[in-house]
């Protein structure tokens, strides 16, 4: 049995990440590795933000000419291996020795330039490899580059959609500019008169898989496919949606080093957390104080507008509100103004932070998520982890794992609304409330939250299953490229 898989993505913790990509690629190896089944090693981008904390523990593997049209640049690979798994790292100056990691014009190029650096990777290293997983849109292109380009007939591929909103679309001019493949093969990375790398992995992928059963199935409807359902029906057979976990030893309140105040469950000492916090950030210090949080990407997906739309009314309750974000210029202007408007009950961090979120996590009574659309969420996992509660949207994997909380049963974990609605936001949020002062009915709804572990197990003998079904078929039906 083939048991040799190789990720190949944009982002990954411990060494480099904008969102929760960097934490599914930090974590499922590790929980791949533990089934005994498979071996992963990972390659990723080597960012000029690494350079500082990891550059001394690499060690230059390989280094070689990457063709990106009639351009020619130098690649080289650094490996670095980290709890027992092997991490290769393709560094390029010109490419990637810049602040931050996405938003420049070229990310199209640059990410042109380390899927072709991936398959040269894996040619250059006589890498062994049974499968090659990639992941979004960044890394689309390593699976078709792989598909048209290795001469490994037995090559298995598996192309995940973290998020579809962000697809890596380039003008068609581009193929003729930047790849190297053959002018035929074009087909199957345009769509709609574009280049667009999502496709091209969805197109050249043995099997697709998405983040949650959900978001799988919202992503068949054009509401939510952002244009592509066509062609995940197209794909239909061969699409999964397996929902993403944590790492409960990295997301452990009992063992987390940021916290002034480790704690299992809810009570005395996480409270503690609050205390200090208040404090910090210059708070009214009271511990009885429900203290709603959120730690988001400041961008429209995450239902900001929601926020917008109701704060100064939620922040006549006798609560208080803690933003910790970035992103879009918008949203930084309308939180730095709410925070002046609140002082005392309201604090924006426009930052990202992330000591202050784990003190954020703990300290949190409320954990507030009114997603537009969500693939999976992993804020609400780490949430139910420091016994925050999540109070969210009902759409993909916050759906699939928050459930509402029924005053009568005394069932669910967290509260929810389904229309993407203010005022339905708001009504939620006054009700959690008054859960949160009936001390028997909250103390209910904590034991479910203390029950609620969406640890990376049960996800990662989903994929183990994914890719025993790969490695045992035979050969893989050939789809012609005239999408
Ligand atoms: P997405 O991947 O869409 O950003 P997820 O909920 O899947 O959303 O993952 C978000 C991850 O990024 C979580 O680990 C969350 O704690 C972290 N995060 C988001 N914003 C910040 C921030 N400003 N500072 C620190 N961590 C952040």
């Amino acid at each position: 049995m083939g048991n040799k898989i190789l990720f190949v993505a944009s982002e990954c913790t411990p060494f480099v990440k904008t969102g929760g990509l960097a934490d599914v690629i930090g974590s499922l190896p590790q929980a791949l590795t533990k089934t005994n089944k498979y071996k992963v090693s990972v390659i990723l981008p080597f960012y000029k933000d690494m350079i500082d904390n990891w550059s001394d523990q690499m060690e230059k593997v390989t280094s070689f000419t990457v063709e990106v049209g009639w351009r020619e640049h130098k690649a080289t690979v650094f490996q670095l291996i980290y709890r027992d798994i092997s991490y290769l790292f393709i560094g390029n100056d010109y490419y990637f020795s810049r602040n931050g990691i996405y938003g420049y014009e070229d990310d199209g190029e640059r990410f042109v330039f380390f899927c072709q650096a991936v398959v040269e990777t894996i040619t250059e290293l006589e890498l062994e490899m049974d499968i090659l997983h990639a992941h979004d849109w960044q890394a689309g292109l390593a699976i078709a580059f792989a598909k048209i380009t290795l001469p490994s007939p037995n090559l298995k591929t598996v192309f995940t959609i973290h998020n579809i909103k962000y697809q890596g679309i380039m003008q068609k001019d581009a193929y003729q500019d930047l790849f190297n493949t053959p002018p035929d093969h074009i087909a199957g990375m345009e769509w709609n008169g574009l280049l667009n790398c999502m496709k091209a992995g969805i197109f050249h992928a043995d099997k697709i898989t998405t983040v949650s059963p959900t978001y799988a199935e919202e992503l068949k409807t054009p509401y939510f496919s952002e244009g592509l359902h066509p062609m995940i029906m197209d794909r239909h057979d061969d699409f999964v949606g397996i929902l993403n976990g944590i790492d409960l030893k990295e997301y452990s309140p009992l063992l987390d080093p940021h916290l002034p105040s480790n704690y299992l469950n809810a009570g005395p000492r996480k409270q503690k957390n609050k205390e200090i916090l208040q404090q910090k950030l210059g708070l009214r210090e009271n511990p009885e104080m429900p203290l709603y949080v959120m730690i988001t990407r400041l961008v429209e997906q995450k239902g900001l507008h929601l926020i917008q739309a109701i704060i100064d009314e939620f922040l006549h309750e006798d609560v208080q509100f803690v933003l910790l974000g970035t992103g879009d210029d918008e949203f930084h202007d309308f939180f730095y103004h709410a925070e002046q408007r609140h002082k005392g009950k309201m604090v924006s961090y426009l930052g990202f932070d992330e000591a202050i979120a784990r003190q954020l996590y703990a300290a949190s009574d409320f954990f507030v998520m009114p997603s537009l659309f969500e693939p999976c969420g992993l804020a609400q996992l780490i949430a139910l982890q420091y016994r925050s509660v999540p109070i969210v949207r009902e759409t993909g994997g916050l759906k699939d794992t928050v459930t509402p909380f029924n005053e009568f049963t005394q069932k669910g974990n967290g509260f929810s609304f389904s229309n993407y609605n203010a005022h339905e936001l708001l009504h939620l949020l006054k009700y959690s409330l008054t859960i949160y002062h009936n001390q028997q009915k909250w103390h209910s709804l904590m034991r479910n939250v203390n029950d609620s572990h969406f640890s990376w197990e049960e996800s990662a003998i989903q994929y183990a299953e994914l890719y025993r079904s790969l490695t045992e078929s035979e050969s893989t039906s050939k789809r012609s490229e005239t999408n």
